[in-house]
């Protein structure tokens, strides 16, 4: 196994400081590790997460060697020749489990900015004290979006989010995490060759969800409450002032109509499979609120913006890998984690064979299987 960095590298540098975990502290578990401390519904902070991980390492034997970057990966003699920052390997198969998220994906958009504005992504955000006094702009709201919005309006700066297509849950649902009844409701066990629209699952935004000691729900109406103003889908720019689309009480009714669907599945399961009695009454949440008037543009000479937060969502970076395997798109093209490469594989991609697979508890399954299929590949004589 190689790592360019330390064990759990994502976690210790690339995340904000105030970040926890939006997955319950009993959901981080992995083959012959789980959480057993005494907040099972709590989420773990970013130093947490790191320990939790750093002792997989440890419980599993992994053979890790950090410090070894691999700059490039490429086929030979029958196998693949991978050149790293400590020398030449050559392996008859290869896994890449570089991670889906390795660079912020910031729209062209971001060329044309005033140079007045300071610009941020989550890879370089770590705290309010970072940005000049003034107003910033967060562009994207699902799950980083929302959590940056909050934590800056509450740091006293005037936030105005642009939210594009997102999605919408409450934290808890009828008395339990509504990640428990995801789980639970079979919802993230939907296999990638049952998913009806794969590619649309794969680009689908994280849900609007924080991780609190208190368990609160952040989305758009709580975000309003709190004084952020909501605008529409960043569009265009054009003499230093940033379009955005109308159409907002559209997209709002979408995610609201999506969310209830969502609930209704999970009621129907508690119905069917008998437990309604182990939980809460079904619940119905408030509409999101649509403001009374939306502003279409904003001056971005005037003063008024002083940062803007690129919360529009990460990507892989494979410009290591000299295998023609990368969509236009810059993803890889495999079928459940068997890249189309006789001998590469890859894990940890959104949707790579369930819809849990983005998470640390989806790995397991995965990883079984893919790498079943690599034990079946290296038994065949070269
Ligand atoms: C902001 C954010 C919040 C998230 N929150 C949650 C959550 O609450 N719960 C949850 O379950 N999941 C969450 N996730 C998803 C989470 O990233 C995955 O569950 C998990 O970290 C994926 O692990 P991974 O090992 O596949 O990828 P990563 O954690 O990205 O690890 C990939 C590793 O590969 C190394 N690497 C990359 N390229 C090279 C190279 N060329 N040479 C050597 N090493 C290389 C990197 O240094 C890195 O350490 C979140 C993701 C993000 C971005």
């Amino acid at each position: 196994m190689l790592e360019r960095g330390e064990v759990a590298n994502s976690w210790r540098r690339e995340r904000w400081d105030s970040l926890r975990l939006l997955t319950p502290n009993w959901q981080s578990r992995l083959p012959g590790l789980r959480y057993e401390g005494l907040e099972p519904d709590g989420y773990m902070t970013m130093g947490e997460v790191t320990e939790f991980i750093e002792r997989f390492a440890k419980v599993s034997g992994a053979p890790v060697r950090t410090g070894v970057n691999v700059t490039s990966v490429r086929q030979a003699d029958g196998g693949y020749r991978l050149a790293t920052s400590s020398g030449e390997i050559h392996a008859r198969t290869v896994v890449i489990a570089s991670g889906a998220c390795n660079q912020p994906a910031v729209p062209a958009l971001h060329d044309a900015v005033p140079p007045s504005v300071e610009q941020f992504t989550p890879f370089g955000y770590r705290n309010p004290s970072q940005l000049p006094d003034g107003g910033v702009l967060v562009v994207g709201a699902s799950a980083t979006g929302v959590q940056l919005a909050a934590e800056l309006r509450q740091s006293g700066r005037p936030v105005t989010l642009s939210v594009g297509e997102h999605v919408r849950l409450p934290r808890t649902y009828r008395g339990r995490d509504v990640l428990w009844w995801m789980d639970a409701a079979g919802v993230w066990d939907q296999r990638y060759d049952e998913v009806e629209d794969l590619t649309r699952a794969r680009r689908l935004p994280s849900p609007q969800l924080v991780g609190t000691p208190e368990r609160t729900t952040l989305d758009l109406n709580e975000l309003t409450s709190m004084g952020v103003e909501l605008v529409g889908r960043w569009a265009a720019i054009r003499d230093g002032r940033a379009l955005f689309s109308g159409g907002l009480r559209n997209m709002f009714s979408l995610a609201d109509l999506k969310m209830v669907r969502l609930l209704d599945t999970f009621d129907e399961w508690a119905r069917t499979s008998g437990r309604d009695a182990e939980v809460g009454p079904p619940e119905r949440f408030p509409p999101t609120r649509v403001p009374e008037s939306t502003r279409l543009h904003l001056d971005l000479q005037s003063g008024e913006i002083r940062a803007i937060v690129w919360a529009t969502g990460f990507r892989p970076d494979y410009g290591w890998l000299d295998v023609p395997v990368v969509d236009a798109k810059g993803q890889l093209r495999h079928e459940g984690g068997v890249v189309e490469c006789p001998g590469l594989y890859a894990l940890g991609l959104p949707v790579l064979r369930r819809r849990k697979s983005t998470f640390i508890y989806g790995i397991t399954i995965d990883a079984r299987e893919v790498t079943d299929h690599l034990a079946r590949y290296l038994a065949v004589p070269e």
